[in-house]
This record gives structure tokens, C-alpha cells and sequence, in this order.
């Protein structure tokens, strides 16, 4: 049995971040991606300095190519179970049912976008349709946003959205969710609802017109959409980690869970879904991870000369 010091699963910004620092550290790392990182359809990265507007899978590729100095090892298959053996080390079983062994497990697997199932949503998903004006508001700026709820929370962001233009549109597609204390806000900040079903979405190659199913039509030059968001992969919580209500991994400040040496960093543990963010959960994680293996090696010697004292006397 080969046994590493941390298996990480998730090769986007968290896991990747954290792969830096623990190779940095000479620790050994297995660190497993199947390559879907949630901002890969995105036209540019934001609110990451020295990187602005960088191609997202430009910015993985020199990830990749920085990591290759200190070792670690990235391997492009998906783990589909993880669980802990009897000595209390982890395995992770990857799709083909190969085992891998370590000291430590990092998950960070993620989070995906629940994209409304219009057709055109997924042509223009991180083009012209986003979910974080954070993100992208400020390529949209003075433009003709639509906003996209059908839940009760699309009046909030339809009112955020007003920061970065005069002219928002809520559009609910055939539900009616707004209360009238937040139709009131919304009216006397110039913003209208429609509540019409939509049939679909189109444009060039930019995002133009929201078409309805009565066969009107609406110009659009970008839509924000909330509709919620799934783990990438659900294997934190069957290994037993406790979930926070909104459906993310519960962490300390160092991104430990509530399972010994199990470690979770970036979108599938935090609500605050930025790049950097992510990198800096990944670069906590990995002190962390360090520091505790370090702990135990430390422990391990001072009772090694206590036996070896013992003996002596
Ligand atoms: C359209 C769009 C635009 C965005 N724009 C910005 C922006 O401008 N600025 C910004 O800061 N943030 C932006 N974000 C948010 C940003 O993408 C996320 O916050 C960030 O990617 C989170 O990083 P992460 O490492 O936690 O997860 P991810 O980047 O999602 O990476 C998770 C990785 O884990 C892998 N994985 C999942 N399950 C398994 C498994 N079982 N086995 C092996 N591998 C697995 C996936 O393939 C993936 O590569 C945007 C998001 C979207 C959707």
C-alpha cells in the first residue's frame, strides 16, 4: 500500500492553492481533477488581482505549470468514494475502482450552478448570463440587465443590480413571487417585473432578446440569474461531514470538518464564491494539513524517547 501524506480531490483554485503550499512543504500529494471548475465557461476571471479578465482555463493551466516544481502529482480521474480503513488512514477509490491511501483528505470538489432549463441559458452562461454581479456587473455596466428568478430572492439581486445600471428588468418566467412591501422597492427604484413564461433566450454572439412563450419579445443585452446552486460531488457529506442549511460543508477557521484530518476548502465549504477566496481556504487548508502532520511526527519522537527511557531505566 502506497501511502501519501494528502489526497486532494477538486482541481480548481481551493484544491489547487492548497497543493502549492503542502508541496512547498516536501509533503507528498496525490491531487485528483476531473477538469469541470465551476468558472470554466466564463469570458474572463474578476476580483483577482494581477489577473484580471484572465481566460479561467488559462489561469488553471499556469496553476498546473507551477505546481509541477514541487511535486505533486495530478491525476485526471474522478474519486467516487472516500472513506477512512481501520489504521484510521483515508482511501479514496477513484471510477475505476483503484485504491489510493493517505494521512489526510482535503475535499474541494465545488459547487454547480442550477442553470434554468431555457434553451439559448447554456450558449450564453458566463458570455451574457451570469449569477454574480460581483463577477461580471462591471462588463455589463450601463447596460440592459435582466434579472432571472422564479424564486423569492430575485427581487434583492434585482435591486443590487441597480449599482451597476438604470435599466433592470425582473423577469419571474410564469411566477409571481414578489410581496407588494418588495414590488413597492422595486417600483420606486424604476425596476418592472414581467411575470410572462419564457420559451427561450437568443442573440449573436451576444446574448439580445428573451422571447416569450405569448410570442412577444424583449431586448436584453445580459441576464443575472438566481436559481441555487448543488455540490459538484456529494462524497463530504456521505463520508459524514456535518452540512450547513445553505448546503455547504461546515469548517473551523482552518477548514477542518467535524471528521479528524478531513479538511474542505473553496465553493463547497464557504458562501462567499470568489477565485481568491477559494485559493486563500486552499493556502489555510494546507498549513493546517501541515502543521498537523508535523504535530504528530513531533509526538510520535517524544514517545518513541519516552519508551526508549523507559527501556533504559
Ligand atoms: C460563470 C461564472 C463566472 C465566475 N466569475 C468569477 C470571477 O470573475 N471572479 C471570481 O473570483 N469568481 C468567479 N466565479 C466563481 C468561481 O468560479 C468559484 O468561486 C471558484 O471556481 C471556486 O473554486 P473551487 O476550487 O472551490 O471550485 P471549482 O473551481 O469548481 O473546482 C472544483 C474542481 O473539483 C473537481 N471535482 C469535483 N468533484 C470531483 C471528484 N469527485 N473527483 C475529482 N474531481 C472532482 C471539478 O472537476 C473541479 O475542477 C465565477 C463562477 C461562474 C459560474
Amino acid at each position: 500500500m502506497e501511502l501519501v501524506d494528502v489526497i486532494i480531490i477538486g482541481g480548481g483554485p481551493a484544491g489547487l492553492n492548497a497543493a502549492v503550499v503542502l508541496g512547498r512543504c516536501r509533503r507528498s500529494v496525490l491531487l485528483f481533477d476531473t477538469e469541470s471548475y465551476r468558472n470554466k465557461s466564463s469570458h474572463g476571471m474578476h476580483n483577482y488581482l494581477t489577473r484580471d479578465h484572465v481566460d479561467p482555463v488559462e489561469f488553471i493551466k499556469i496553476c498546473h505549470e507551477e505546481l509541477k516544481k514541487y511535486g505533486v502529482q495530478r491525476i485526471t480521474k474522478r474519486i467516487v468514494n472516500a472513506r477512512k480503513n481501520d489504521e484510521g488512514y483515508f482511501v479514496a477509490v477513484d471510477s475505476e475502482g483503484n485504491n489510493y491511501y493517505s494521512k489526510k483528505l482535503l475535499v474541494a470538489t465545488g459547487l454547480m450552478d442550477n442553470l434554468p432549463k431555457i434553451p439559448g441559458f447554456e450558449k450564453y452562461y458566463g458570455k451574457s448570463i451570469f449569477h454574480c454581479p460581483y463577477c461580471d456587473g462591471w462588463e455589463v455596466r450601463d447596460k440592459r440587465i435582466g434579472v432571472y428568478a422564479r424564486n423569492k430572492n430575485g427581487w434583492e439581486l434585482a435591486l443590487a443590480l441597480k449599482g451597476w445600471t438604470d435599466k433592470v428588468v425582473l423577469y419571474t418566467d410564469g411566477k409571481q413571487t414578489v410581496k407588494p412591501s418588495q414590488m413597492e422597492q422595486l417600483m420606486a427604484n424604476d425596476i418592472t417585473v414581467v411575470t410572462m413564461p419564457i420559451e427561450r433566450v437568443e442573440g449573436n454572439e451576444h446574448l439580445e432578446t428573451i422571447v416569450f412563450k405569448n410570442g412577444t419579445t424583449a431586448p436584453v443585452d445580459a441576464i443575472f440569474f438566481v436559481n441555487g446552486f448543488t455540490q459538484q460531488c456529494n462524497l463530504a457529506e456521505a463520508f459524514g461531514c456535518e452540512m450547513t442549511n445553505k448546503g455547504v460543508v461546515k469548517a473551523n477557521k482552518m477548514q477542518q470538518t467535524n471528521i479528524e484530518g478531513l479538511y474542505v476548502a473553496g465553493d463547497a465549504a464557504r458562501d462567499m464564491h470568489f477565485v481568491v477566496v477559494a485559493a486563500a481556504e486552499g493556502a489555510k487548508a494546507g498549513v493546517s494539513i501541515n502543521k498537523e502532520l508535523q504535530h504528530q511526527v513531533t509526538m510520535a519522537n517524544v514517545e518513541k524517547v519516552a519508551e526508549t527511557a523507559v527501556v533504559g531505566i
